[in-house]
């Protein structure tokens, strides 16, 4: 089983250190050093364990308030595709490898051991879920002079598999080492899939719910998924809320954690930059509001008058937000436009409460990311309370199990 991720597009050359013989597809070997390609090329290493590419300026976290470039280090197969904007860098890697690293990339290596063989059940899962179901993700968007309704399917790339960015499962190839911990629950979980009545699952999952998980449909197309409904991110749920009460309130939790020694023994260092996920809270101008539309939406509503939002999932999440300024007003979906529209970067969540103070207007919100599927910070804290991954899987996907 392998996969191939997209790891950069759009270079007019790829410069590549190699570390042991590669060949191309004629056999001309290519022995370590440093290279410089401007044209399509297929380079395998003549041994899977002990060759290995580095690239430099890799770019992560693409967009996001994080974004950075680095020099990374891969196995496996280097594959150049040229396409009209340049040349796309591929790189061809074993199932169970590309998991391995995931998990190093996406977790730190001291996590709790039951959270890193959830991890890796899901992110094998959530993998090969398109390959089993082929094509239904569907991009959409609906598009009139006063609404804009667009969410991203995982056709964007036709190319390759996944890419190596957040957009799919951040990879980092050998970058780091393989912490023994992420190799182990690799090795625990060996070709372990999330099934629902057999079929694989797909596995999504997000930073923080925010206390409560969020539905498929809020997302993406208008679909129920269902083991991807909202479920309270706790042991049990003592009253109900509203929306607006939710959002304002601070409810007890899993993903509700300020346990630093966790949260830094899960994230990997960089994320540690982020700290008041489970609720946060920014303040615009109506000037610099108007401003984000126009550059974001590339629509001129005047100095903004109102935020008003429409519809919410369960968690909280609005999908649907009006924003009317004193020229004009526009509807804006799902939640990572929403997300997408209201930061320079991306707002942590679209689940938050607008109230005008002092002439600006305050978003307070809740999560971080779409909140669908499992919530990273909330099964770090139910593994560390001695919770099993499959207790953990079934708690965020209700009614699956876990099976080769
Ligand atoms: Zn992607
Ligand atoms: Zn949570």
């Amino acid at each position: 089983m392998n996969v191939s991720v997209g790891l950069t597009e759009r270079q007019s050359a790829v410069e590549v250190d190699l570390t042991g013989t590669f060949t191309d597809a004629s056999g001309k070997p290519y022995t370590s050093g440093r290279y410089r390609f401007t044209s399509e090329v297929t380079l395998t290493p003549s041994d899977l364990a002990s060759c290995a590419f580095a690239l430099d300026e890799v770019a992560i976290g693409i967009g996001f308030h994080w974004e950075r470039k680095e020099r990374q280090v891969f196995r496996g197969a280097l594959r150049l595709v040229k396409r009209e904007a340049g040349l796309t860098v591929i790189n061809d890697v074993s199932l169970e490898e590309y998991v391995t690293s995931v998990i190093s990339s996406e977790m730190s290596a001291s996590c709790p051991l039951e959270l890193l063989k959830a991890h890796a059940v899901i992110s094998r899962s959530w993998l090969w879920f398109p390959k089993a179901n082929p094509a239904p993700f569907k991009r959409g968007q609906r598009l009139n002079s006063h609404e804009i309704l667009r969410w991203y399917g995982r056709e964007a790339h036709p190319d390759f598999d996944v890419c190596a960015d957040d957009h799919c499962q951040r990879y980092q190839g050998i970058t780091k080492l393989f912490s023994p911990g992420a190799a182990e629950a690799v090795r625990a979980t060996a070709g372990e899939f999330l099934r629902y009545h057999g079929a694989i699952c797909d596995a999504r999952f997000s930073k923080c719910c925010g206390g409560m998980t969020e539905r498929y449909a809020t997302a993406w197309e208008d679909q129920d998924i269902p083991y991807l409904r909202s479920v309270y991110d706790g042991p049990a749920q003592s009253r109900a809320y509203s929306p607006e009460t939710w959002i304002r309130s601070n409810p007890p939790a899993y993903c509700n954690t300020d346990d630093s020694e966790l949260l830094s023994r899960v994230l990997p260092g960089f994320d540690q930059e982020t700290r008041d996920f489970f609720r946060w809270k920014v303040a615009y101008t109506p000037e610099e509001l108007a401003d984000l539309i126009r550059s974001r939406l590339a629509v001129d509503l005047g100095p903004i008058r109102e935020v008003q939002p429409l519809a919410r999932g369960p968690s909280g999440r609005i999908y649907r937000l009006k924003i009317t300024g004193e020229r004009d007003h526009v509807t804006v979906g799902k939640e990572l436009e929403i997300r997408r529209a209201l930061s320079r970067t991306h707002l942590y969540s679209s689940a938050f409460v607008v109230d005008k103070e002092s002439g600006r207007f305050v978003l307070r919100g809740a999560g971080w990311g779409h909140g669908v599927g499992l919530c990273q910070i909330g099964a770090a804290v139910m593994a560390n309370e001695g919770k099993t991954y499959t207790d953990i899987l079934q708690h965020y996907y209700r009614g699956t199990a876990v099976s080769v």
